[in-house]
């Protein structure tokens, strides 16, 4: 068990059907030396109440995948296959992955049902208008009230993030607060119109460790409290034990283990979770021992291996199986595992 808090209260699942559904998501970049498939084929499920952690190395696809679903990836970047169904508060379900870029549709969900924080705050906030006028605009956007409202709500939320003298900060310029200050105005600013789902992509990796707990806390209390789903990308093993209650490991574009975090933390059945977690401490392990690491390097997104991504890097690969084709994602005992050691298991309980 890797030296890390894991609450065991994570381990019913949702039974209501999920805020989003993501099938057979395709991003590609189309680049002038090739066709980099960022995101290959992902299917996934979003629920309301319910963090979704989704963990990998730099360059799996992680963020792709999020910015596809707000239809926010930038050129030579495009969707080329798949659904991405978001279900609304009225019922509707509307096929983000086909909707027009631009359109009325689009403009709704965004920010209002479904708002997404980043790594670097001043990325979502504008360097020369001051914090307050900056979530009143978002709230003016997307709401009817007056002007007078959308300040009070924007002081209130300042102060619902934790920020003190909210109506003095309100009137201050983001470079005048600290990163942390700046994390929880951009938190204030995604929340202010209490999206069903709030994406946040590292939104803790710069910080230091203390404010990352004050912020993670602040994420899984607003939650609670907004009853909205999360995902949450990382790369950090410690963040995905403390908050989540789904797990998606994605490798190379691709979803490789999903399922609830206990099952995913207790019982891994996919070599590349097993490898990731074996690569954290453990309460007594010897003092000196070497740390295990993944072998290798994710091989270069123009350089895809034949069969499965991970095979380049796996000590199970099996020579005429594992480069043949690529494992598709299917149960196996608690979690879905796209690895054919699984097939093998299933062929020989027949
Ligand atoms: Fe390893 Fe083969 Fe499973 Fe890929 S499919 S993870 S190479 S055993």
């Amino acid at each position: 068990m890797p030296l890390i808090h894991m609450p065991i209260d994570t381990i019913s699942k949702s039974t209501n059907p999920p805020l989003v559904e993501i099938r057979g998501l395709r991003t590609h970049f189309f680049t002038d030396d090739g066709v980099v498939k960022a995101v290959e084929g992902v299917n996934l499920d979003v629920h309301a109440n319910r963090t979704l952690c989704i963990l990998g190395e730099s360059g799996c696809g992680k963020s792709i995948m999020a910015r596809s679903i707000l239809r926010i990836v930038d050129s030579p970047g495009r969707i080329v296959e798949g659904s991405i169904t978001y279900r609304a508060a009225n019922g509707r379900s509307v096929d983000l992955a086909k909707a027009r870029p631009g359109s009325r549709m689009l403009r709704e969900v965004r920010g209002q049902d479904i708002a997404m924080i980043f790594q670097e705050p001043m990325s979502s906030l504008g360097p020369i208008t001051k914090i307050g006028q900056q979530i009143s605009e978002t709230l003016l956007l997307h709401r009817k009230i007056s002007k007078t409202e959308a300040k009070e709500i924007a002081i209130e939320m300042l102060h619902k993030v934790g920020i003190p003298k909210p109506a003095e900060r309100a009137e201050a310029y983001p470079f005048e607060l600290s990163g942390g200050m700046r994390q929880r105005a951009m938190i204030a600013m995604a929340l202010s119109c209490e999206p069903r789902l709030l994406i946040a992509d590292e939104p803790t990796t710069a910080l230091d460790v203390t404010t990352q707990a004050q912020i993670l806390d602040l994420i899984a209390e607003l939650k609670d409290e907004l009853e909205m789903g999360v995902m949450l990308i990382t790369h950090d093993l410690g963040v995905v034990a403390e908050v989540a209650e789904d797990v998606a490991v994605m490798y190379m574009g691709r979803v490789v283990e999903a399922g609830d975090v206990y099952s995913i933390f207790e019982n891994p059945q996919h070599p590349y979770t097993r490898a990731l977690l074996e690569s954290v401490p453990r309460i007594g392990a010897e003092r000196r021992a070497r740390l295990p690491a993944i072998r290798g390097m994710v091989p270069h997104p123009l350089a895809r291996p034949s069969g499965c991504p991970f095979r380049t890097r796996c000590d199970q690969a099996m020579p005429g199986v594992c480069d043949k084709s690529v494992p598709e994602l299917q149960q196996a005992g608690e979690t879905q595992v796209a690895c054919h050691l699984h097939d093998m298991e299933a062929t020989d309980g027949r």
